[in-house]
């Protein structure tokens, strides 16, 4: 790309006012693949000036203009889907089979969602003895990560689009070239100038100085509940509006009448595993009965072991950890399991056979793990399942909310009986018997996972101001 080390600002490719590089690293042989600049607070500066100026005319789009820009977006981003498979698992090493049949394809999919919820939607109505209006909130700040980029991202800006706002996106620093391809497709797009921005650069300086800016209205923030902090008490005096999407520790609880045990664990297994457990929706914590555990273990450890790692370009089923920093965190992860006393039974720190360069990690499960384990309560965000054992259902649904975070939950059982349970978690989502992440449905978490949901019509309100008008 020409523009790698420029940002889009105000419909132009700039030059950052920095010369500080960031390197890019292909995960799968860690050799570097290119290097964007490291922005600073003076390129937020005239990012949110941009989006200020262009707010006072975009604000007064009609919601017919703002659905056919959207339905322009999804045909360029159509005509750029294998740039954006190719880029996903070139800077975070997504497994080709996986960016082409999920992580380029949420973009899409978040698009028509939030398409749908525009198209329903009425800004004005009369309610009682009062009109109650929805109006963009103004210029939203956006900061995302790295582990499903463009799902992330895609959530954020069209609902921002949708509602008549004006953005500045900060991705990742260790995956920013989707940012920096989806510009070019709102700019294929007649997106107006201003509308979007990004500017690149680390998070305690590009992402402080964006939380900071008093004319940014609302910060929509996803990554760690450490970085969302700090964005929320960077955003506290301006008083804006911060979404927060953070991290998670979701159970899966396997309740004894699930129909077909093998099945269901093996399912379980493979989802916490999927991009090589980077999902902060992931189930990572599988709470099954005594009665059922340990053949519940053993298949879980045949899924395991069946699970091929290797090379994103190849026939693997999991490719590397996205970075370095997270590499190192789980092999850690895995290390405090084992001196704490969980029965390693499958995986472990060895490099899987044939991967000897790369950040790859053994599909691993731990047995006899109690919930007051270290891996029982932090986020690993690798493909590591930690098996527990429940005596009473009552006993199952407290070890699945003594956690901080609250994002998300399953439960495989009779379906009746499952919905009972699941109303007793407390998080955000929960999922039934292996089906998908609903359309449209929120998406958000409780407790430490977050604030605030987005998709479709509940992303689409979050970048709304309510105002009433009360005439006699
Ligand atoms: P991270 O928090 O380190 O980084 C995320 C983003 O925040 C990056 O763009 C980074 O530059 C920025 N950032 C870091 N420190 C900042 C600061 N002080 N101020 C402003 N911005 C800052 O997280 P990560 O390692 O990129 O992603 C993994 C984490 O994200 C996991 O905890 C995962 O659960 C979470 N996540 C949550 C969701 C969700 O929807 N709830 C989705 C994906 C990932």
């Amino acid at each position: 790309m020409s523009n790698d080390l420029n940002f889009y600002i105000n419909g132009e490719w700039v030059k950052s006012e920095s010369n500080e590089t960031i390197d890019v690293i292909n995960p799968a042989n860690e050799e570097i693949i290119g290097q964007v600049t490291a922005g600073t607070k003076e390129d937020i500066d005239k990012a949110v000036s941009a989006a200020l100026d262009a707010f006072s005319s975009f604000q007064q789009t009609t919601k017919a203009q703002r659905i056919e820009l959207l339905k322009n977006v999804i045909t360029e981003y159509e005509a750029r889907y294998d740039d954006f498979v190719q880029t996903i698992t070139k800077e975070m090493g997504s497994p080709i089979w996986l960016s082409e049949a999920a992580q380029a394809k949420t973009g899409i999919k978040n698009i028509h969602e939030t398409l749908d919820a525009l198209e329903s939607y009425e800004f004005e109505r009369p309610e009682g003895d009062y009109t109650l209006i929805k109006e963009p909130i103004g210029v939203i700040g956006m900061i995302t990560p790295w582990n499903w980029p463009m799902n992330q991202i895609t959530t954020k800006v069209s609902a921002a689009l949708a509602a008549g706002c004006t953005m500045i996106l900060k991705p990742s620093e260790i995956s920013p070239y989707c940012a920096m391809l989806l510009a070019e497709v709102f700019d294929k797009a007649g997106v107006p100038n201003g509308v979007f921005n990004v500017v690149n650069g680390y998070g305690p300086t590009v992402g402080a100085a964006l939380s900071e800016h008093p004319d940014v209205a609302m910060m929509s923030f996803t990554g760690s509940t450490r970085a969302g902090i700090a964005v929320a008490q960077a955003s506290a005096s301006s008083v804006k509006r911060v979404h927060q999407e953070l991290g998670g520790k979701s159970s899966n609880i396997i309740l004894d009448d699930v129909a077909d045990l093998e099945k269901s664990v093996k399912g379980g297994a493979g989802h916490c595993f999927l991009n090589s457990g980077q999902s902060c929706n992931a189930p990572t914590k599988m709470l099954i009965s005594s009665k059922n555990y340990d053949k519940a273990v053993e298949i879980a450890v045949a899924t395991a072991n069946k699970t091929t790692v290797g090379d994103p370009n190849g026939e693997f089923r999991l490719g590397p950890i996205a970075n370095k920093v997270q590499y190192e965190k789980i092999l850690k992860l895995i290390e405090i399991g084992i001196e704490e006393g969980a029965t390693l039974v499958a995986g472990g720190v060895e490099k899987p056979d044939g991967c000897d360069k790369g950040y790859y990690v053994r599909p691993t499960v731990f047995a006899n793990v109690t919930n007051d384990m270290t891996i029982a309560k932090e986020e690993i965000f690798g493909p590591v399942l930690v098996m527990i054992k429940y005596n009473s259902e009552e006993e199952a649904i407290n070890i699945a909310n003594d956690t901080e975070y609250g994002l998300a939950g399953y439960v495989q059982g009779d379906p009746d009986h499952a919905r009972e349970v699941a109303r007793k978690i407390r998080a955000g989502q929960v999922i039934i018997n292996g089906g998908a992440r609903g359309t449209g449905a929120p998406f958000g978490g409780y407790k430490a996972s977050g604030n605030g949901r987005e998709h479709g019509l509940h992303g689409l309100e979050e970048c709304l101001e309510t105002k009433a008008i009360i005439a006699p």
